[in-house]
């Protein structure tokens, strides 16, 4: 999720590393840091809590003198912003230093026997177990002491090493995360993607899913972390400028955001979704004795993070049997509450500093309820008046439009609602192993449809060619519609509509004529018959039909002018398969009318003004 970058070579090192971090703090920008091996070897190591600048400010101009170095801006995942958990992070000697992207998911346990064999620890990052892991197997070869410390770690990972030990070495690994070697003329570059090195050089090579490289003067040495064997990485030719690098060759943030939604989501179950289906938050580290005694929950939120609270009721009244409400943020907050210590309630906001959702979750607390923040940014004013954080691990979304962190925001919602479920022992293990495996379908489900963009384009580019659409859904399928339309308006600038399916007859069906598209979710699910009826109700009042299917499904095909089949999978996890065809729509809708998908006009991407 963060940016990387290292440097081996004959320039001095500093320079390359600030102008890369630069360049790579759209991936994260909550603190920075750097080290370079100075010429006797020792290590000089800056780092700021803050932006990029916040470090450029810290070294102000002063030579950082060195020809190896790296380093990282931060997306912090455990640990909030601050100076001690930015990296890098070294061992007690600080004689290692790395620099880390992902998720370490067993780092409490590695932590814990590294702290029983007497390390002492400085940050609260799951990336400090790695340092003090190569520092206790190093006995004398670096490379094999990294190796073994990496073969510990569970998750996901793009590190980078370097110790006093070796100063002309410098070590790559990755699993489950970026990184690729820049190879320019006796010199070598590590970083989380290409966006920093094409200044450099326009040739990489990309390191495969457990892959090692070790680069010193003799160039790179790739092997497998596993086994020690050589590999061969792939060797590519980047004809891409800066601009279409840091958005990694797609067209815009939302294209990109929209594809990383198969990784998003698997960072979001990273570590907690465990093998039996049970749900474990290491940021939420609340007893089963406890989540008993809450006997109601409160959602508050605004615009898609609003959306995915009325999914999260679905499933935590589905699974849990807990009674839920979920309210708009900037109303429930002018309102009497009625929570009190027996109210869980749970504010979504993908920044954290959303004004309405900060207030209103300000106001549960006063009533004295338990507050539980869901939301992107850790060290978030949310996050931090908040009882616990539950990190929806999305990354960065540069795109001013929700795409990744709604659905992340849907993701840890069921995993919410799985948890409660469990500790109510209203969740037995045999729906939870089914619900389990739902949710681990779900990447395939997604790549699917993301790769099937260009049949969904022009169905985008048909909706641009009306005035207004209307969408509807019914069960989860409902919020769905409300989000993919909000997705509409958002991009396209069309007026659009979303209905409970049923709820049609009760007066907008007075709208239905040839030129008002229905958008209709009518995947599976126990009303898909339902909303099949409903669909002829629309076709009767002749508007044209798009419908959303689970693949196979052809009752619709005569019914519907359109139709765009998705993986069939359960209910309850549809949604982040389903909206990903609104996404696309909206998508489309907007670039055939010419717009920024981007930068919409009149938005903002943290709304912390009420
Ligand atoms: N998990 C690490 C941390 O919180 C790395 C986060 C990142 O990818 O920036 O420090």
């Amino acid at each position: 999720m963060c940016g990387i970058i290292g440097y081996l070579g004959p320039r001095p090192a500093a320079p390359v590393l600030l102008d890369s971090l630069r360049r790579l703090e759209y991936r994260g920008y909550d603190s920075a840091g750097v080290v370079v091996l100075g010429s006797a070897g020792v290590p000089v190591a800056v780092k700021a809590a803050g932006k990029v600048q916040a470090l450029l400010d810290r070294i102000d101009g002063e030579e950082i003198a060195g020809k190896v170095g790296m380093g990282h801006t931060r997306w912090a995942t455990h640990g909030g912003p601050t100076f001690e958990n930015a990296h890098p992070q070294a061992d007690c000697s600080q004689r290692f230093f790395v620099i880390h992207n992902g998720i370490i998911e067993n780092f409490s346990e590695l932590r814990q026997e590294l702290v029983d064999q007497g390390h002492v620890f400085r940050s609260e990052t799951d990336t400090e177990v790695l340092p003090h892991l190569i520092e206790s197997y190093y006995e004398g070869d670096l490379v094999a002491a990294t190796r073994r410390a990496l073969r510990r770690l569970r998750g996901a990972y793009a590190v980078v090493v370097l110790s006093s030990t070796d100063p002309d070495t410098l070590i790559g690994a990755r699993l489950n995360a970026p990184l690729v070697v820049g190879v320019g003329a006796d010199e070598w570059f590590l970083s989380s993607d290409l966006t920093a090195i094409i200044p450099y050089t326009k040739q990489a090579l990309v390191l495969g899913e457990g892959d090692m490289v070790v680069l010193s003067p003799v160039g790179p040495v790739v092997t497998s972390i596993a086994d020690g064997s050589e590999t061969a990485p792939r060797v590519v030719r980047v004809e891409w400028d800066v601009l279409q690098a840091e958005r990694g060759g797609f067209p815009n943030f939302m294209s990109k955001e929209m594809h990383e939604q198969p990784a998003a989501l698997e960072n979001a179950l990273r570590g907690r979704l465990l093998a039996d289906g049970r749900v474990e938050f290491s940021d939420w580290d609340v007893g089963d004795q406890a989540l008993r005694a809450f006997n109601r929950v409160q959602i508050v939120a605004a615009g898609s993070a609003f959306y995915a609270g009325l999914l999260a009721k679905h499933a935590i009244e589905e699974l849990a049997g807990l009674p839920t409400a979920v309210e708009v943020a900037s109303e429930w907050r002018y309102r009497p509450q009625a929570v009190d210590q027996h109210t869980l309630t749970i504010a979504i906001s993908q920044s954290g500093e959303t004004a309405d959702t900060l207030a209103a979750a300000r106001r549960a607390k006063e009533q004295g309820s338990y507050l539980l923040a869901v939301s992107n940014v850790l060290g978030s004013t949310l996050a931090l008046e908040a009882d616990a954080m539950v990190n929806l691990h999305a990354g960065p979304e540069i795109c001013v439009v929700a795409t990744k962190t709604f659905l992340n925001q849907v993701a840890v919602s069921l995993l919410l609602a799985m948890r409660l479920g469990s500790a109510r022992e209203v969740l037995g293990p045999g729906d939870r192993s089914r619900l389990a495996s739902g949710l681990r379908s779900l990447t395939a489900a997604q790549q699917h449809v993301l790769s099937g963009e260009e049949r969904i384009a022009p169905l985008g580019a048909w909706l641009a060619e009306h005035r207004s659409v209307l969408y509807m859904g019914r069960g989860y399928g409902y919020p769905v519609a409300l989000e993919a339309a909000l997705k509409l308006k958002e991009v396209s600038y069309l007026h659009a509509e979303a209905y409970p399916a049923g709820e049609l007859k009760h007066g907008p069906i007075a709208l239905l004529n040839p030129s008002l598209p229905v958008v209709a979710f009518a995947t599976e699910s126990p009303t898909r018959e339902k909303v099949r009826s409903n669909v002829q109700e629309v076709r009767a009042r002749q508007s044209p039909v798009l419908a959303v299917v689970s693949e196979g499904d052809h009752s619709l095909d005569q019914l519907a002018d359109h139709v765009v089949e998705v993986p069939r999978v359960p209910e309850i996890v549809s949604p982040m398969v389903d909206i990903l065809v609104g996404q696309q729509l909206a998508y489309h809708a907007a670039l055939s009318r010419g717009l920024d998908v981007d930068r919409p006009r009149n938005l903002a991407k943290s709304v912390t003004v009420e």
